[in-house]
């Protein structure tokens, strides 16, 4: 007999939360982008920052841009999951629009540094992390000149920060490559990597148990 100790057919399931980490210049927004546009049923958690939009960047769709003033008024009231100080400028996950999407049944991405997966874990240990890194430290270097948005002394701390955030990848559940003219691939392996874990949180939820 098959026995359903949850209700498979909820309408709403609450969504999982992935987070993914990567070095700056490892590609993680073109990642990012070509997931939403393929997965309708992920959505991405917008976080909050004091740095300046870089050209191109929206206003609430790639972050939040707000004063170092509105931020510190922000952690006051509680509003984060977690914050980080990164290169200078505070970022930090807004914890009332996470729990919505979450509460929606969407799968979020969350992309933090690895001090933020580290702190989400502690909250979440449910959450599935993921870390991206580029093909070579030259294939790095190379996708940063070639952004051209940081000054010279950022671009070195940058790729400084780099060695320490790729040290930290071994704290992940999960890593992929992503290699230049192949970042389809890259999302593929996230795609196979979500769809795994949603088979898995059945067997651990314990949704569906057969008994003799
Ligand atoms: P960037 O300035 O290049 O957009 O981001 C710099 C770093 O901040 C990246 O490693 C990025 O993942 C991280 N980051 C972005 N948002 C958050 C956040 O809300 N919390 C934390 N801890 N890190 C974040």
């Amino acid at each position: 007999m098959v026995q359903n100790s949850r209700n498979l057919s909820s309408p709403i399931r609450r969504g999982m939360v992935f987070i993914i980490s990567a070095p700056s210049g490892a590609g993680k927004t073109t990642i990012r982008s070509l997931l939403l546009r393929r997965n309708p049923r992920l959505a991405f958690s917008v976080s909050h920052t004091t740095r300046p939009p870089r050209p191109g960047e929206k206003n609430g769709k790639d972050y939040h841009f707000v004063s170092r003033e509105e931020f510190l008024k922000l952690i006051r009231r509680r509003f984060f999951l977690e914050w980080a100080e990164i290169h200078g400028e505070l970022y930090g996950t807004g914890r009332p629009a996470l729990e919505k999407l979450l509460s929606s049944g969407k799968d979020v991405l969350v992309e933090v540094d690895f001090q933020g997966q580290a702190e989400i874990k502690k909250f979440l240990p449910e959450a599935v992390s993921i870390f991206i890194i580029p093909e070579s430290p030259a294939e790095l270097k190379k996708r940063l000149r070639k952004r051209g948005t940081e000054k010279k002394t950022e671009l070195l701390a940058r790729l400084e920060w780099a060695k320490v955030e790729l040290s930290k990848a071994k704290y992940y559940d999960y890593l992929v490559v992503n290699k230049e003219r192949k970042i389809i691939s890259a999302v593929h392996q996230i795609e196979a990597i979500i769809t795994a874990e949603h088979c898995r949180e059945k067997k651990v939820r314990g949704l569906i148990s057969f008994q003799s």
